[in-house]
């Protein structure tokens, strides 16, 4: 399990493998169609890069077989699957980020214009005994 602040970024890899596919001719040869066949398939990973002194990058599969058909479902599930990872990856980080922001920013007490109190101001700049606004 990793802490999710040690989340730096996370991306999608899709694997293509491709395989040729062949017949036989009249004699019996195993040979190229005309034109080439192929069979294709896919594998989709989760790159999650992650700052921790052991590693940097935790690659794991999405789908559990491999997907053969680009139009499948199984495909378009393993492709859902990764872009909500990674979106639930970047709102937790966003949000980490904005929290550790939130809590540099400096808290300087100032004296309320309105009611005269030493006060530091709130989140949206007010002051904390009467919530009038502090300008500055
Ligand atoms: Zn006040």
């Amino acid at each position: 399990v990793i802490p999710f602040s040690q989340v730096t970024g996370c991306s999608m890899d899709v694997e293509e493998f491709r395989n040729e596919l062949h017949t036989t001719d009249r004699e019996g040869n195993s040979v190229s169609y005309n034109p080439p066949r192929y069979e294709y398939s896919y594998n989709f990973y989760m790159k999650v890069n992650v700052n921790s002194p052991w590693f940097d990058e935790i690659k794991f599969k999405l789908n559990g077989g491999m997907i053969s058909d680009r139009y499948s479902a199984d495909y378009r599930e393993a492709e859902n699957e990764g872009r909500e990872i990674k979106e639930a990856l970047t709102e937790v980080r966003e949000g980490v980020r904005s929290n550790i922001e939130a809590a540099k920013a400096p808290k300087i007490a100032v004296t309320c214009p309105h009611c005269g109190a030493t006060t530091i101001p709130d989140a949206s700049g007010c002051c904390e005994f009467c919530g009038g606004a502090i300008s500055g």
